[in-house]
């Protein structure tokens, strides 16, 4: 028997689709080669002699995709949420980004994240460095180190920041083209295009950095429309641009390739429609929008026009890592503007979970769920001792879940292989 395949047996719950959730009781999950072959309630012959992972009545459920997040700011969650985006970014963030000039400073904050991370049950990552580029590079090496799924950014500001913070528009495009040149062929942790946002970029960065994407094929992550103010600067700045997206996009950053942009909050009809077209991913990151009183991702209309939506825990304005705190916040904002536009239904469970499994993992590529071809991404959740009491297979998910937390997770992998806390 090829040792590349191996079996898992336990509980397996999924969402192939955001409308319901795929339920298999104690079956059996190949693995070849890190990837999902099949699910069956008993061993096929063929596979009588691989090894065995048996987890009993334990539940395997993929791992979560965390669509936007911060590592640079892990020391800061929590810190300064009664000020709103601009006030909160040169208050605090600035501040605290502008120490990751310190090599030890960074490794010590990025491991510290790495580590969270893989505590929390995330398996993949889109992350935000800073400007540095010998810090940023320790971001990758930690994250492949750990065997975690990671798009890392090393962050571009030109403009509109502090000094310490700001670069040369030059050495800033020279110093991304030597990251990617060095990580753009690694299995698991690659670069991502990464203005910070349009207010922080000249034109010249913008188009040095669309340049870059289309030039190496790589994907691009942004922030877009997230608070009011912020949008009208961008207005304010880019007079030329009819809207904050066609910033992006007329600098061949908005879908020319795969595209996150995080927020997405005050768009227009016209806008979202071309987030569809492009298939640009929006990110929702609804503890960051509670926190900062920035505002709510109308994410079912976003879903109605055809929007990928993915969500983002976005610390150090969202305070959790743990990605279910963040599917629960999803659905209870979605709620909340249901109250006042009932036309907007609220998230349910299996669309919200699929947005932070599936939903998000299509960026990845073929991640977040347990069809055929799909990387192993998965947990293994043991609720027994709290939850299992003649509870059904989705009543326990349920509960993880919104009562759940990292103590629940007993193992992780990530394509295959098993990871270490
Ligand atoms: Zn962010």
């Amino acid at each position: 028997m090829n040792k590349d395949v191996f079996a898992v047996k336990g509980n397996i719950v999924f969402t192939p689709g955001p409308e319901g959730f795929t339920l298999h009781q104690e079956s059996y999950l190949i693995v070849e080669r890190g990837v999902v072959r099949e699910i069956c309630r008993s061993l096929p012959a063929e596979y009588a002699a691989c090894r065995v992972e048996d987890y009993g009545d334990r539940l395997i459920i993929p791992g979560f995709v965390d669509l936007h997040t911060h590592a640079s700011q892990f020391n800061q969650r929590g810190l300064g949420l009664d000020l709103q985006l601009l006030e909160w970014l040169n208050e605090y963030t600035f501040k605290e980004e502008a120490r990751f000039a310190a090599r030890d400073y960074a490794a010590a904050a990025y491991q510290a994240f790495a580590a969270e991370i893989v505590r929390q049950g995330t398996t993949r990552v889109v992350v935000f460095a800073t400007i540095h580029k010998e810090s940023s590079e320790l971001l990758f090496n930690i994250l492949a180190r750990k065997g975690i799924g990671a798009y890392v950014g090393k962050v571009n500001m030109d403009r509109n920041c502090p000094d310490d913070l700001r670069e040369e528009t030059e050495q800033s495009l020279r110093d991304t083209e030597e990251i990617i040149r060095r990580w753009q062929d690694h299995p698991l942790v690659k670069p991502v295009i990464t203005p910070r946002f349009a207010p922080t970029s000249t034109e010249k960065l913008l188009r040095g950095l669309g340049a870059l994407a289309v030039r190496y094929n790589l994907p691009v992550q942004s922030h877009l429309s997230e608070n009011q103010a912020e949008v009208r600067w961008v207005a304010e700045l880019f007079p030329a641009q009819a809207e904050y997206h066609k910033v992006y996009d007329s600098f061949q950053l908005f879908g020319q390739t795969p595209t996150v942009m995080a927020h997405c909050i005050y768009l227009t009809a016209e806008a979202v429609q071309h987030m569809k077209m492009a298939q640009v991913m929006a990110v929702h990151c609804p503890d960051s929008n509670l926190n900062l009183a920035s505002g709510i991702m109308p994410v079912r209309k976003m879903l109605a026009a055809g929007v990928p939506v993915g969500l983002g825990t976005d610390i150090g304005a969202g305070q959790s890592l743990f990605m279910p705190a963040t599917i629960v916040s999803a659905i209870q904002l979605s709620k909340l503007y249901y109250v006042m536009q009932p036309e907007c239904k609220p998230l349910t469970l299996s669309e919200a979970f699929y947005m932070a499994t599936k939903g998000g993992g299509r960026f990845f590529g073929a991640v977040g769920s347990f069809e055929p071809g799909y990387s192993f991404d998965a947990l293994i959740v043991d609720d027994r001792a709290e939850h299992a009491r003649g509870r059904s297979l989705l009543e326990r998910l349920q509960q993880f879940i919104y009562t759940g937390n990292a103590a629940d997770i007993a193992e992780r992998y990530i394509a295959g292989r098993k990871i270490t806390v």
